[in-house]
């Protein structure tokens, strides 16, 4: 299908997007890679009269350290993700999640702020996000302003940006040297969105796990920290009683829906599965 019709603007700088945003109100959108927005447009489940370009801001593009934090601009696209060293030594974790979005095509496309703004419950870098403690910059009418992934996520498709408001960067810790990290995808075939997902980013002390943090993807309406299901993993060696119990934890709150990638209870058994096996190979590279 051919999207309806739009005006296009393309602002040079973050105060002219907001001022664009502002102006046009709630007919306006920010089209960043496109990459989500336009196929929702080509289906007319996203009609909006205004697209506001943000690729002609250079503020919003690149990767930066800043202090014990990596900070990434919106406009980075996951194949920059990619192709950054830094981002491969300081959180493999990202690296590994963002190979396995889509296909290179999209990848080339897409980006970081477009990825965590969407709202999408089956997009990976929000669970993954959260599981990292990063936090995402607004900028709107009103100023800057920050707020934790973990507090953004509000329903389906529903965020804590305000009308006006674009994200600019998305700040990540990085995590303690030697941390283990898996993120566990199951897809039905290459290029889809996750049936399941678990991202896990733990630390081992004398053989037992000393911090935990474990995120799922596409298994509610929003991305979820499991948090009875890393209590349960601390403090122990991750024997198969207590991966059983956390993957139980973390099933008792999923609540998926049931759509053409499986019903409620296939996706929640294989969610805790992901869990699992996250968990494991999470332990198995930790120094
Ligand atoms: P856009 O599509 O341009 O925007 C998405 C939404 O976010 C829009 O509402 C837009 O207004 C808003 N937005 C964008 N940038 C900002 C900003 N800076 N501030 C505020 N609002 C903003 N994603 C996955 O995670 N996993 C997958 O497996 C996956 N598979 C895919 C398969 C296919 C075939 C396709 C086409 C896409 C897939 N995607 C997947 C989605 C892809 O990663 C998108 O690129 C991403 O979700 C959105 O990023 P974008 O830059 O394209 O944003």
């Amino acid at each position: 299908m051919i999207p309806g019709s739009f005006s296009y603007h393309r602002p040079a700088s973050v105060a002219d997007a907001v001022k664009l945003l502002s102006d046009l109100g709630e007919d306006a959108r920010p089209l960043a890679g496109g990459h989500s927005l336009v196929p929702m447009m080509k289906l007319r489940l996203a009609t909006p009269a205004h697209l506001v370009d943000l690729h002609g801001i250079a503020a919003l593009k690149g990767i930066r350290r800043d202090g014990s934090n990596l900070v990434i601009g919106a406009m980075t696209t996951q194949h920059e993700l990619l192709a950054s060293g830094d981002v491969a030594t300081t959180m493999p974790i990202l690296h590994e999640a963002a190979l396995l979005i889509a296909d290179p095509q999209v990848r080339y496309r897409g980006t970081i702020g477009g990825n965590v703004a969407n709202g999408d419950p089956g997009n990976d870098m929000p669970a993954l996000m959260m599981t990292l403690g990063a936090s995402y910059r607004l900028e709107g009418p009103g100023g800057t302003r920050d707020v934790a992934a973990a507090d953004f996520y509000q329903g389906a498709y529903f965020t804590a940006l305000e009308p006006g408001e674009i994200l600019t960067s998305v700040s990540v810790p990085v995590p303690a040297a030697g941390h283990g990290y898996a993120y566990e995808k199951l897809k039905r075939k290459v290029g889809d969105y996750a049936t399941a997902a678990a991202a896990v980013v733990l630390t081992m002390s004398g053989g037992k796990v000393a911090t935990c943090s474990i995120g799922l993807t596409n298994v509610h309406e929003t991305p979820l920290l499991a948090v009875d299901a890393a209590k349960a993993a601390i403090g122990t060696s991750l024997d198969a009683a207590t991966l059983k119990k956390a993957a139980a934890a973390a099933e008792a709150i999923m609540a998926p829906a049931a759509d053409a990638r499986g019903p409620v209870e296939y996706r929640k058994h294989v969610g805790g599965i992901m869990v699992a096996r996250a968990l494991q190979r999470a332990a198995a590279v930790a120094k």
